[in-house]
């Protein structure tokens, strides 16, 4: 398979879509098919926000093995503006200009490459607004 192939296919599974319990208004994301809340079984689809702000963020100066082309690199959390908190690799950043608070938006990108077969993983990052 060719990892363009496979991109467009991976496309449906990194969508953030994410479920509201329909008893409660909890939001889950991932999916789940309990409400962690409620136990309530029924949620309704929803589209998270694909911007928030930094929560936390912490440098990774030692990566694994498959990430080590990348070191350093941040990982943060961030909080969206419906409040669901989501831990990614932060891209595209100055780590010295990284602050708690700043707003980021949410892309795709490539994740890894899997160096046996050639294979781009992807998901999503965060990427922040430096204006
Ligand atoms: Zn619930």
């Amino acid at each position: 398979m060719f990892p363009s192939r496979i991109w467009r296919e991976s496309k449906h599974r990194y969508r953030l879509e994410a479920g509201k319990c329909k008893k409660c208004g909890k939001i889950v994301f991932p999916y789940r098919l309990i409400c962690p809340e409620c136990g309530h079984r029924e949620f309704e689809n929803i589209n998270l926000p694909d911007t928030g702000k930094l929560v936390t963020y912490t440098v990774i100066r030692v990566a694994p093995s498959q990430f080590t082309d990348q070191a350093p690199y941040a990982v943060g959390i961030a909080e969206l503006a419906n409040g669901v908190r989501l831990l990614a690799q932060i891209a595209d950043c100055e780590i010295e200009k990284l602050k708690v608070g700043m707003d980021i938006r949410i892309e795709f990108r490539r994740i890894q490459t899997d160096g046996h077969h050639g294979v781009l993983s992807y998901g999503y990052k965060f990427v922040p607004k430096w204006y």
